[in-house]
């Protein structure tokens, strides 16, 4: 399922197989929550060369629901995108406030934002659902704690984890699926160390280091990356759930992570951020008004072959909604070479001196 190709100090580069193809990794997926990336279609995602996707099982449930995704004979065809799709197992979202009623060792009890409906998800249904969409990779469903939980809040949430961990991995018999553990620990190396061990005692196709991004800054994180990985095999492949910035992919994969996924990539996008090899840039600013510069001068994505700065800041000013989509086509374009031109440098095992470039340059 996951071959180790070639390392560079911790950065590695290597393949994941799964029933929908190969893809090479590190990489990172755009967020499809209900199976759709803002702004993005299909067709797109195929002519951007994005080989991964993730969308949230949970939220699919809900709506359209399985029957309908049943009838379109899978997640894949109903929208006709060919690649690799990972669903989240929704755990995130069910404990989130909105949703929430109850949670305990047995499951996640919750109403539904659309109908008000009860529903009650044990991680045995989680299973049933993750595998009647037919996704390539499901997620175990963990027990998310929030940041600002004390010690004793996350001790919890990796024990309930890992006991819900054994269930999913009981309950799942498509073997042509993949099915990932997803660790915890917040940001406490004891917690993480023990989570760890706990799941990857349990031998799922990939692991997971969740419960991060939460607001805890870049040094606390990539601190319980670290630690979260030392403990982990390495002939499995290991995915950075909820993260994140360009800077932070980048560090991750100095790490050791293969797999990211974050809507920050597309939400920023609409929020006028602009990736360039120099860092980011808002190109609502009045400075840019009369710059015909393209996004990026070394970016060889269409939006950077057609339009100007100067173009997009015109969109923007006269409220046109094209700038969003060119935009988030131009920063989607801009993670995936970065990560292309990282996989040549852990080939070439010179990932260490484009990262110490990378660091300085970025802003
Ligand atoms: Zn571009």
């Amino acid at each position: 399922m996951f071959e180790l190709k070639a390392t560079s100090k911790n950065a590695r580069l290597g393949v994941l197989t799964t029933r929908h193809g190969k893809a090479e990794t590190p990489f990172f997926m755009p967020v499809a929550t209900k199976l759709a990336v803002k702004l993005i279609s299909s067709k797109d995602l195929k002519d951007l060369g994005l080989k991964s996707i993730i969308s949230n099982a949970f939220i699919l449930y809900l709506e359209p629901g399985l029957p309908l995704i049943k009838k379109a004979k899978g997640v894949h065809n109903f929208m006709n995108y060919q690649n690799v799709i990972f669903t989240d197992s929704g755990g995130f979202q069910m404990a989130s406030p909105a949703f929430l009623e109850s949670i305990n060792e047995k499951g996640v009890s919750f109403r539904s934002p659309i109908d008000n409906s009860k529903h009650f998800i044990t991680p045995e249904k989680d299973m049933e659902i993750q595998q009647s969409l037919q996704s390539d990779v499901a997620m175990a469903l963990d027990y998310m704690p929030k940041f600002e939980d004390n010690y004793e809040c996350i001790k919890e949430s990796v024990n309930i984890t890992y006991e819900w961990a054994k269930r999913c991995k009981k309950a799942h018999t498509d073997k042509k699926q993949l099915l990932f553990g997803i660790t915890q620990g917040g940001t406490f190396n004891d917690l993480r160390k023990k989570s760890s061990e706990l799941i990857c005692g349990l031998d799922f196709d990939g692991y997971a280091i969740g419960g991060l991004g939460m607001g805890e800054g870049s040094e606390l994180l990539h601190k319980a990356v670290k630690n979260s990985i030392q403990y982990m095999p390495k002939n499995k492949p290991r995915y950075l759930m909820g993260i994140g910035s360009v800077k932070d992919i980048v560090q991750g994969i100095s790490n050791g992570v293969d797999i990211f996924d974050s809507c920050y990539v597309t939400r920023h996008s609409r929020h006028h951020v602009v990736f360039t090899r120099e860092g980011e840039v808002r190109i609502n600013k009045q400075k840019f008004k009369n710059d015909f510069n393209p996004l990026d001068k070394n970016c060889t994505c269409f939006v950077c072959k057609t339009y100007t700065r100067a173009y997009i800041y015109h969109l923007i000013k006269i409220n046109e909604l094209t700038w969003k989509r060119l935009v988030t086509w131009h920063n989607l374009y801009f993670v995936r070479e970065l990560i292309d031109e990282i996989k040549t440098k852990i080939k070439e095992d010179k990932f260490d001196s484009f990262y110490k470039n990378f660091m300085k340059k970025w802003k």
